[in-house]
């Protein structure tokens, strides 16, 4: 039986609806929901739905028994140590005798502390540590930047402001697309020799903030410059627009870490792991765009 965590969010519904569709039986999976009401479209699908809370280990070990692998999606309570709240799950299925653990980490270069990607890699790189040295057979997602954000830097209304206003420099992203990592793990959860193999999940290409920007041009015609100002005009900027600080703050430690080039990996893991190549950032633009131009 796969046991995912993150069941009720984005990825972890995805990661579900691709292992239905790959003729999974509903009653082999099961999902972890904190929350018995946002469980109501899982169960519906016949999936067994355990309640549980990363902060409560109980819950963790009453929902892994008889659990052999785990699809471990990392946590979204940004303002907890998610690290410790990962570490509960591992030490839990420890406990109930699962064997192997996927889990979602985060793409980076570096895995240094002076890093500008270690606030978000610090979680991920004690996760992973953990997890290693706590003896399971593991494998690991570094997930990319998600295509699916793009425009919340770009700016939905970038053809009427004609430029994108992001301080990340001439740094090179690796855009993934959400969906296409659940087909992924799907994929692998499905198959056999992922054995303690580290993935980069993302395209053969990365791009800058530069490059999109003559993308949007070139799929538009309408000219658009690409401006990256310093990081603390960027955060005075978007305060000033009235977004909350806390996403202010980290939209602007984002653009610092894609300046530094922390996410400027070129992979084919996902090529391979999917049988194609994943969606380019040109495909996304114009599935984006083609209604508006
Ligand atoms: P979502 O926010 O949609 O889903 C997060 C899931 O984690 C939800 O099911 C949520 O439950 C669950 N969760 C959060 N806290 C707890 C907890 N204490 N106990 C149990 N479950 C908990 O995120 P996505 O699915 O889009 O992404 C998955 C993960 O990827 C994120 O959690 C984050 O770690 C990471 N991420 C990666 C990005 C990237 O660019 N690579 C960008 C953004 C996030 P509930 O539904 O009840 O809230």
């Amino acid at each position: 039986k796969v046991f995912i965590t993150g069941a009720t969010g984005q990825l972890g519904k995805s990661t579900v609806n691709f292992l239905l569709q790959k003729g999974i039986a509903a009653n082999q999976i099961s999902a972890l929901a904190r929350d018995e009401a946002k469980a109501t479209e899982l169960k519906s699908k016949g999936i067994d739905v355990k309640i549980g809370n990363y902060d409560d280990s109980y819950s963790l070990l009453a929902a892994l028994e008889g659990v052999e692998t785990m699809l471990l999606i990392s946590s979204s309570e940004m303002t907890k140590s998610r690290a410790v709240q990962h570490i509960n799950a591992i030490k839990a299925a420890k406990e109930s005798g699962v064997n192997h653990i996927i889990y979602t980490g985060f793409m980076r270069t570096h895995e240094d502390p002076k890093s500008p990607l270690w606030f978000i890699a610090e979680d991920h790189v004690k996760t992973e540590k953990y997890l290693k040295e706590s003896g399971f057979t593991y494998t690991l997602f570094e997930n990319g930047f998600y295509l699916d954000m793009l425009m919340d830097f770009v700016g939905e209304e970038v053809l009427e402001t004609k430029t994108i206003f992001v301080p990340a420099g001439d740094g090179k992203i690796n855009f993934v697309l959400r969906n296409e990592i659940a087909e992924a793990l799907a994929n692998v959860l499905t198959t056999g020799g992922h054995e303690n193999k580290t993935y980069n999940i993302g395209s053969e290409q990365p791009v800058s903030f530069g490059e999109i920007a003559n993308y949007i041009s070139e799929l538009t015609g309408v000219s658009i410059d690409y401006v990256s100002p310093e990081p603390e005009v960027y955060q005075q900027t978007l305060l000033q627009y009235g977004i909350p600080e806390a996403y202010a703050r980290m939209f602007t430690a984002f653009s610092v870490a894609f300046a530094a080039n922390t996410m400027n990996i070129p992979t084919s893991d996902l090529t391979q792991i999917l049988g194609r190549r994943p969606t380019t950032v040109q495909e996304y633009l114009m599935s984006k765009f083609k209604k508006k131009i």
